[in-house]
């Protein structure tokens, strides 16, 4: 039997009309699940997703909402419910940056990003939760009661400077990934973290968008080349599929070695 890896599985996935998000809702339904396509200002972009799923015979819907918002996020699951009738995977995707530097960051920008970035993941992610157990397991669709994936970054884990209510942000998230880990897995509720490098999306075109500027962010990539969305979102259909059953807690980093220290190459 050569069964779809999500065969069966909803997802619902944060800030899909775009970038990583979008590719892991094509990925996802390429993989067999339906999903929620959630979109926050570009309806345009969420429903051109969800008409490209549907038009592989897959199953899609389009939603707006805020993740920063706690009623927001309740319509989210609530078109999980209503159009697949549940939920078990929550891509947890949505992010932005506000940069500036320490000295010159508002509280505004600085709130920005954490509201987004961070409290977002956490609103979505315990709603899921909730949803989950409610739900109950139903092992003909997955091993796990559910599963909880967030898009982190290497800021996670590497201080990055002008962007300090980002790497706040996420490395907030990682711990926020391995303590409801620890937390809930014994209900069988399984929580990881992907964490990109550089990914071309619009989220980071200054950095990649010229030869000058490509070629000097290559040069903190040992792989040797920028990532593209599909490198995420081949890890993301992983990550949330059975074949993962037993990866509880971790940091899948899809970064082409950023997170190697790259300077030390040359002996440090
Ligand atoms: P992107 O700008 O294409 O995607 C961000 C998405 O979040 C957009 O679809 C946007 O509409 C959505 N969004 C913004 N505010 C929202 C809100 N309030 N509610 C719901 N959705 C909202 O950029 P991307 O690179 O695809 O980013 C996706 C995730 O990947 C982010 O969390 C980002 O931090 C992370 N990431 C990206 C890279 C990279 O190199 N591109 C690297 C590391 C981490």
């Amino acid at each position: 039997m050569n069964q779809k890896s999500l065969a069966g599985q909803r997802a619902v996935v944060t800030g899909a009309s775009s970038g990583i998000g979008k590719a892991i809702a094509l990925a996802f339904a390429e993989a067999g699940a339906a999903v929620v396509v959630n979109h926050h200002s570009d309806a345009e972009a969420g429903k051109a997703v969800t008409a490209e799923i549907l038009g592989k015979e897959g199953r899609a819907v389009s939603v707006r909402g805020d993740v920063s918002k706690p009623r927001d996020v309740q319509k989210l699951f609530d078109a999980a419910d209503a159009h697949f009738g549940g939920v078990d995977i929550l891509v947890a995707n949505a992010g932005a940056q506000a940069d500036a530097p320490f000295l010159e960051m508002t509280l505004e920008g600085w709130r920005k990003v954490i509201d987004l970035d961070l409290t977002g993941a956490f609103l979505c992610a315990q709603e899921v939760a909730k949803r989950f157990r409610r739900q109950g397991l139903e092992p003909n669709r997955s091993r796990a009661l559910g599963k909880v994936l967030f898009v982190t970054s290497v800021h996670q884990r590497i201080p990055w400077a002008g962007h300090a209510n980002y790497a706040a942000a996420k490395g907030g998230v990682r711990m926020l990934m391995e303590t409801m880990a620890q937390e809930l897995a014994d209900q069988k509720i399984r929580v990881n973290a992907i964490a990109p490098g550089a990914i071309k999306t619009p989220i980071n075109k200054a950095a990649w968008d010229t030869p000058a500027a490509a070629r000097k962010l290559v040069k903190l990539i040992p792989y040797g080349r920028i990532g593209e969305v599909e490198d995420v979102a081949q890890s993301a259909v992983w990550l949330a599929s059975d074949a993962a059953d037993y990866v509880v807690g971790t940091t899948l980093f899809v970064d082409g070695g950023m997170s190697l220290y790259p300077d030390f190459r040359e002996g440090g």
